[in-house]
């Protein structure tokens, strides 16, 4: 079986997503890259009952290469997007409050630094019918230098170096969507600015070092 250990890596992750709520039935669509092949999730299978030889096997330009079902009917996108980077797994999901974010808003808001994980503040693909090259290109465009997008009235799509990576950058922004959906409820959301988010980024390249105990006269300790 070609990629076995990347199908079953589909398999245990659709459980995941569908355990945690992030799918429910067949909304949503896994796939990791290995070389010039693709392991993709089966169109019209639940995602939690994935089994690894259901999960087509395509090339990166769209051929069937081993599998009795259909790829995922989202297979273009998840192409596309190899296409564009080095990207080793996409994750798209219809998860609720992505969703809710992706049918109001143009963007998600920096409200939290931890966007900063996704690449900067998340865009909305423009809205095209799914499964279409339309579709496909938007995603695309709305993925630049960024490891997330929301799909407008759709979903939304993360990418990672490996499938637990992109399915981490899903959590994340399912996380902050809730998070933004809900500060506006009780207010108005403050929005960090590009400065805070700067000072952020720097802090993550240089990060503090504490002084060991005894090394560092300026620094008090317990026993000071
Ligand atoms: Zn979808």
């Amino acid at each position: 079986m070609l990629l076995a250990d990347q199908r079953r890596l589909l398999c245990e992750y659709g459980r995941r997503a569908a355990e945690t709520g992030l799918v429910v039935g067949t909304a949503g669509n896994l796939s990791v890259r290995e070389g010039d092949l693709v392991a993709v999730t089966p169109s019209g299978v639940p995602l939690d009952r994935l089994e690894p030889e259901a999960c087509p096997v395509v090339d990166v330009a769209g051929h069937l290469v081993e599998g009795d079902l259909q790829p995922s009917s989202e297979t273009p996108m998840h192409l596309a997007v190899y296409a564009s980077g080095d990207a080793g797994a996409v994750v798209h999901t219809h998860s609720t409050f992505g969703t809710v974010v992706a049918t109001t808003m143009t963007g998600l808001p920096p409200i939290h630094y931890t966007v900063l994980l996704l690449g900067g503040p998340v865009r909305v693909a423009e809205y095209a019918t799914y499964g279409t090259p339309e579709l496909a290109a938007n995603v695309r465009a709305a993925l630049e230098g960024r490891t997330a997008a929301l799909l407008a009235n759709h979903g939304g799509v993360t990418v990672g170096p490996d499938l637990p990576g992109a399915f981490e950058a899903t959590r994340l922004l399912e996380w902050l969507c809730e998070v933004y959906v809900r500060a506006r409820a009780v207010g108005e959301p403050r929005v960090l600015t590009e400065e805070q988010l700067a000072a952020v980024a720097h802090r993550a390249f240089h990060p503090p070092v504490f002084p060991v105990r005894g090394d560092s006269p300026g620094f008090p300790t317990r026993e000071d």
